[in-house]
């Protein structure tokens, strides 16, 4: 976490601005002391140069801010690069042109307002430990399966992230040495990531559509619908065997990567959130029966794999409780 302050008064009954900022979309939203969410904002963050993905931040905030009225406190926002803890500099991201960059000063400065900037992962899993589907747990980890796949960890009721704040990348376990090339910057193959995410789930999906056009799926790309891992979804619900093997196969891999998270980490719950979590137990119960297949007892007998209370929306609400606790 990197806290930038400019002075303002705050008190309990204001709101603060929650921005999740993915590899693809962004997600704004005012959110009140009791944690509602009174204004969204949504906004497109894919392929974006650097100067329009900050001006987009910006805009989205300050709409969200003007339908929340005049009492905003502070902005929190949710990332997906490393923040060098000691710098403040966003010094490595996967997906998105602000890497080298003091991202919470630059953005206190253009917002006038209090500014605290912590990795996607790690405010989705302070929502989901603190208020959500963990609440009550002191170890906890969370993996966020968007675009690609951001990790937060709890350990003994706090938000770890590694000496320098490049800890808890669970997108990044390897679970096939042999397999595809990562995604982004990532040098290396077969993460989970790769394996697990929405991206995944819509290479699999045209692998399988391919073989098997006459299907739903193959019947909606013929009628120039997009592949999206929303449409696999979509599809999936309604029993499209294309789309369910898709979503059985990131079912499975993803619960390959948990086997290794329960081995190594013991935690008492793994929520699952982003949006390929809409997929529900579709993608959970694969997920569950494969890390039960591989881990070791007795922490696989212990542990509890749950989709994410705040559903897509944890990161944006993890960001909200950073602003009002720390900036
Ligand atoms: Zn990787």
């Amino acid at each position: 976490m990197v806290a930038a302050t400019v002075p303002g008064a705050r008190t309990t009954t204001t709101s603060v601005i929650g921005v999740d900022l993915g590899g693809t979309n962004l997600l704004a939203g005012a959110v009140g002391p009791d944690l509602g969410v009174h204004h969204r904002v949504r906004r497109q963050a894919f392929g974006l140069d650097q100067p329009t993905l900050m001006a987009t931040i910006v805009d989205a905030v300050q709409e969200a801010a003007t339908a929340a009225g005049a009492d905003v406190a502070a902005v929190g926002l949710g990332i997906p690069v490393t923040l060098d803890r000691r710098s403040g500099e966003a010094v490595y991201s996967t997906h998105l042109p602000i890497a080298g960059m003091p991202f919470a000063a630059v953005m206190s400065e253009r917002l006038g307002l209090p500014v605290a900037v912590d990795n996607d992962g790690n405010c989705a899993v302070l929502a989901e430990a603190r208020h959500g589907a963990a609440q009550g747990a002191e170890d906890v980890v969370m993996l966020t399966l968007g675009t690609g796949i951001g990790g937060g960890l709890v350990l003994g009721g706090r938000v770890q992230r590694g000496w320098i704040g490049a800890g808890a990348e669970f997108g990044h376990m390897v679970i096939d040495m042999d397999g595809p090339p990562c995604q982004g910057n990532c040098p290396n193959h077969g993460c989970l990531e790769v394996m697990a995410s929405g991206s995944a789930l819509v290479r699999e999906a045209a692998l399988r559509v391919g073989r098997r056009p006459d299907t739903p799926l193959g019947h909606a790309l013929e009628e120039g619908r997009a592949l999206t891992g929303p449409l696999v979804t979509e599809l999936a619900h309604d029993g499209d065997p294309v789309a369910c093997d898709a979503m059985e196969a990131i079912g499975r891999a993803l619960g390959v990567g948990l086997a290794s998270i329960v081995n190594m980490l013991n935690p008492e719950v793994i929520v699952i959130g982003g949006g390929v979590i809409a997929a529900g137990e579709m993608l959970l119960a694969p997920a569950r029966r494969e890390m039960q297949a591989r881990a070791l007892m007795p922490a696989r007998g212990a542990v509890r794999i749950v989709p994410a209370a705040f559903g897509d929306e944890a990161g944006m609400i993890g960001a909200a409780l950073l602003a009002r606790e720390e900036a």
